[in-house]
């Protein structure tokens, strides 16, 4: 079969290598979509370690069982599956505990680490564990099936953060999660939804998606103006979808007293922390990690037409052309969204 093989850092060769045996609990998919994530482009170059080549990628996909391992059955050919980019052991303490995503020897579809290494769908072909797949709805289309991913992270934060009726929340990073964060919330009946982002059309984009303010992180009055529409308070929750000091300070600043900081970005390991702020203030900090179970409610909003996806893909493009695309995005994208490889 034909694959973009991550081949060393940085070279992405589109070849033939072998189509992938399954295991009996395992099904064959004919990759019909994956979209080029965040991740991958920034793990491409060795800098996270987590993309160790030589390497299929592509975690954010949907296609057609084409065959099915000895031990599964409620599964069959011809059926339409999109699946999670967690592959869990299901014997696993934090699994049974109902939180997969933090399994021990979790292995991420398309990501190959010092601990694992587990090909990913940017391929004809891709072998995927049956507990992971979920059925796509009829009219929710292959394209749009892989965009649930990031969604479900987004929902999943949400969901952690626990946003209250006529609250106030705020999102920093505009980025394709905090979009997807700012689509969601725009349906819990916020009295504010703000965001924060550096880039001038990533913060129309956000209000068009709708966010009812946005701020450039640069403007000094910022906060002040944060404070005007909250009571002088505060937002109750923020989430931040970046992951470096500045926005997570952001996050944290943006809070009233006993609010909540969610954070799901991880850009860098370590980041300079306000602790007095947060003690003093009594603030609750949070991490979101992946998704766990949300896949089922996104695709359940796709089919309402209650969440629309097809406003951030830029591209859908054949996978050979992987290498062009990948480059592109690297290069900052310049209103790149996302872009969808189809084998
Ligand atoms: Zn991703």
């Amino acid at each position: 079969m034909k694959a973009l093989v991550l081949e060393r850092y940085n070279e992405l060769i589109y070849k033939d290598v072998e189509e992938p045996s399954i295991e009996p609990g395992e099904v064959l998919v004919r990759v019909k979509a994956c979209g080029i994530c965040g991740s991958d482009v920034h793990g491409m170059d060795g800098s996270t370690g987590r993309r160790q080549p030589p390497l299929i990628m592509g975690h954010e996909a949907a296609g057609e069982i084409v065959a099915t391992g000895s031990a599964v059955t409620q599964w069959e050919k011809g059926d339409r599956v999109t699946f999670d980019s967690t592959v869990y052991p299901l014997n696993d303490w934090y699994t049974l505990q109902g939180k997969y995503n933090l399994s021990d020897n979790r292995e991420v579809m398309g990501v190959s680490a010092n601990e694992f290494r587990r090909h990913g769908a940017f391929a004809e072909y891709v072998a995927v564990p049956a507990h992971i797949l979920y059925k796509i709805p009829e009219g929710v289309s292959y394209e749009e099936a892989a965009m649930v991913e990031p969604v479900a992270v987004a929902l999943h934060a949400i969901r952690i953060g626990k946003p209250q009726l006529a609250g106030s929340c705020v999102v920093v990073g505009a980025g394709m999660i905090g979009i997807f964060l700012v689509k969601l919330l725009s349906k819990a009946g916020l009295s504010n939804l703000i965001v924060v982002d550096i880039n001038s059309k990533k913060r129309e984009q956000a209000l068009r998606c709708g966010a009812h303010l946005a701020f450039d992180p640069g403007d000094e009055h910022m906060i002040s103006s944060m404070m005007k529409v909250t009571n002088s308070r505060g937002a109750d929750i923020s989430f931040e979808a970046v992951g470096i000091t500045a926005t997570v300070n952001i996050a944290i600043d943006s809070l009233r007293k006993g609010g909540k900081a969610v954070l799901l970005g991880n850009l860098t390991p370590t980041i300079d922390f306000p602790l007095q702020k947060v003690v003093t203030r009594e603030l609750t900090i949070l991490g979101s990690c992946a998704i766990k179970g949300e896949y089922e409610a996104v695709l359940n909003l796709l089919s309402k037409k209650d969440i629309h996806v097809r406003d951030q893909i830029s591209e859908i493009a054949p996978l050979s052309d992987g290498a062009y695309w990948f480059g592109r995005l690297r290069q900052n994208n310049n209103g790149l969204n996302k872009v969808i490889l189809v084998p």
